[in-house]
């Protein structure tokens, strides 16, 4: 029973619209309300009525700790006692930007921002200014925030401009972008073939995680290298999801593809509001004050922020982490595949890291178009069973489940039971 979340719910769409503060927390595509929380205590969630699920949203990436890990607390804790915000530089903020230099190949230099979009935003802004070029390349079903210019539907037929995907976005703004479909590699090197010496950055997420979670097919990573390098335009990976996700070095460590400028987010805030834009020195050098590019922010590097990212950081680095994470994470897909086969059920599954997706699709898995065969009437149901159930998974098909170092294989159990029960009531 959710008696009080469905009280909070009826109160909130009075005051915000939709009720929330971000729109897939709406929990429209599952046709539900929103549940409301009240606590986090490891891989849980308590409501606002006293029930407990088992979390894989974790803030949607970034409590890879699950929740109140107690160092994040502690760090928190003693920052804020310092004070909250000082409008000047702090040491921390130095050693947060040296820690991801350190960790991040192709970062020399980075700003810290105050979210992923920021980051986004800032970076493209910066890839203009450095090849003094306007058209941007970006992925169908890849989301980097809600920076206007790149909130773009494909327009009809390959390489063609884009049109707005909001009411509130002039054409003049997305018609600088190009839309493709993710694993393309014949569609980019048609634009590039098109529009070359115009193209200022390509912007992909290394690994798509924003539509379900959707691996890059091998060497495409590669070919956006290539490419770009070709013609003198700027590769972007948007890593604000699998920076410290994949790996210390994200996953351009993982895949040995290093790009021209990184953004990153979600977990270097270890759930506080952090992003991070950084690139080779060269290219950094053009950004406020040391050159004409402009960008600011009157919280960036927000001290009790960067403490909780810190803190992360800092467990993350411990040995065994990453493989912790994976061993846990391949748990949960080898016990779901089995589930599957159990009930002759052949939708996909995919996974890279600790992150995965089941799709309710027969299709195999490389892009928009084939997540969009999914059955999203069908998830719905499902994801109302494994609440019932006690799992909170994310609230739409489109988007990855997360394992946190919280989970335990007693989390991985009951979910794969759960999984097994909530199909076959849905079947
Ligand atoms: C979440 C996300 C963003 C936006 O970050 P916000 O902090 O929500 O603004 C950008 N890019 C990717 C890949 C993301 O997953």
């Amino acid at each position: 029973m959710r008696i009080r979340s469905e009280k909070f719910y009826e109160e909130a769409i009075k005051y915000i619209p939709g009720g929330v503060n971000s729109p897939v927390r709406a929990c429209k595509a599952v046709k539900c309300n929103p549940v409301f929380f009240e606590r986090g205590e490891g891989a849980y969630l308590i409501d606002a009525d006293g029930n407990r699920y088992i979390d894989y949203v974790c803030s949607w990436g970034p409590l890879i700790l699950g929740h109140a890990h107690p160092e994040v607390i502690a760090g928190v804790y003693f920052a804020s006692k310092r004070g909250t915000s000082f409008g000047a530089p702090t040491w921390q903020e130095v050693e947060l930007a040296k820690m991801i230099t350190e960790l991040f190949p192709s970062i020399e230099k980075v700003r810290l921002v105050n979210s992923g979009t920021e980051a986004t935003m800032s970076a493209i802004r910066l890839a203009r200014g450095y090849t003094k070029r306007n058209k941007i390349i970006k992925f169908e079903g890849c989301y980097h925030g809600h920076v206007d210019s790149l909130l773009v539907k494909a327009g009809s037929g390959l390489a063609t401009f884009s049109i707005p995907a909001s009411p509130g976005i002039p054409e003049e703004l997305t018609s600088h972008t190009i839309n493709l479909p993710y694993n393309d590699a014949d569609a980019v090197k048609e634009a590039f073939e098109k529009f070359g010496e115009e193209i200022a950055a390509v912007i992909v997420e290394p690994v798509a995680a924003n539509m379900g979670v959707v691996p890059p097919k091998e060497g495409f990573l590669e070919f956006l290298r290539e490419v770009t390098q070709k013609y003198g335009a700027l590769l972007i990976f948007d890593e604000v999801i699998t920076g410290f996700r994949l790996g210390l070095s994200g996953a351009q460590g993982v895949f040995g593809v290093i790009p021209d400028l990184t953004c990153l987010g979600k977990i270097i805030g270890g759930g506080l509001p952090v992003g991070a834009y950084g690139g080779k020195a060269e290219i950094m050098s053009l950004i406020a004050p040391e050159g004409p590019v402009y960008q600011a922010g009157t919280l960036s590097g927000n001290p009790i922020a960067v403490a909780a990212g810190l803190a992360t950081i800092k467990e993350l680095k411990k040995p065994g982490t990453y493989e912790r994470l994976e061993a846990l994470t391949s748990m949960l897909e080898e016990g779901i595949k089995d589930v599957l086969k159990k009930l002759g059920l052949s939708y996909k599954t995919t996974r890279v890291a600790s992150m995965f997706t089941l799709f309710f699709t027969e299709k195999e898995i490389e892009n928009f178009q084939s997540v969009s065969s999914c059955d999203t009437d069908k998830f719905a149901y499902f994801w109302q069973a494994m609440l019932k159930r006690g799992v909170y998974l994310p609230p739409s098909q489109f988007e990855a489940w997360f394992v946190s170092l919280a989970h335990t294989e007693k989390e991985i159990e009951t979910t794969i039971n759960a999984v097994y029960e909530a199909l076959k009531e849905i079947h």
